[in-house]
């Protein structure tokens, strides 16, 4: 969303709130988000230094990285900026304020997209699967021998052990 912060650049009002949703970011191959982002903040003047802060609300889908359940939950990222209308030299920590106002989306959603983990688990002490028959360790053994992948490295020294 445009938020126009005229006002508070001419001293009229020291601070906006605002509160709305957003389109959520698509094309993730492992993520995906169901439902709008909830977005809600202020922008604040003290002493002539302007800044955002936003706290977005982003619900998701995902699957465990060991045993590929299903899981969702809900993001709470803070995103908070120092506003300017120049700058001397270029900070990408700033929002620029242009025709009045700021662009709020575009950077709030490369900051949220930059903060996803590469994988998440149902659970911290996941299990995960066999490594053999694919039965997921959290409901019980499966007796097969060997469940985890064996790193070729380690079955090397395995072998040299053995002799
Ligand atoms: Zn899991
Ligand atoms: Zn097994």
């Amino acid at each position: 969303m445009f938020i126009d912060v005229r006002e508070i650049l001419s001293g009229l009002i020291d601070s906006i709130e605002f509160d709305y949703t957003l389109a959520p970011p698509q094309g993730f191959n492992d993520i995906s988000f169901p439902e709008e982002v909830h977005i809600t903040g202020s922008i604040k003047n003290q002493a002539g230094y302007m800044t955002l802060n936003a706290q977005a609300t982003v619900p998701y889908v995902t699957h465990c990285a060991r045993c590929t359940k299903e899981i969702s939950g809900v993001f709470e990222h803070a995103f908070m900026r120092p506003l300017a209308t120049k700058l001397e030299q270029e900070d990408d920590d700033y929002l620029m304020i242009e025709h009045g106002g700021i662009d709020l989306d575009t950077p709030l959603l490369e900051d949220l997209v930059l903060s996803l983990d590469f994988a998440y688990l149902c659970k911290e002490d996941c299990k995960g699967l066999c490594f053999t028959c694919g039965h997921d360790l959290n409901d019980g053994d499966c007796g097969c021998a060997n469940k985890k992948e064996i790193d070729p490295r380690l079955a090397i020294l395995a072998k040299l052990l053995d002799n």
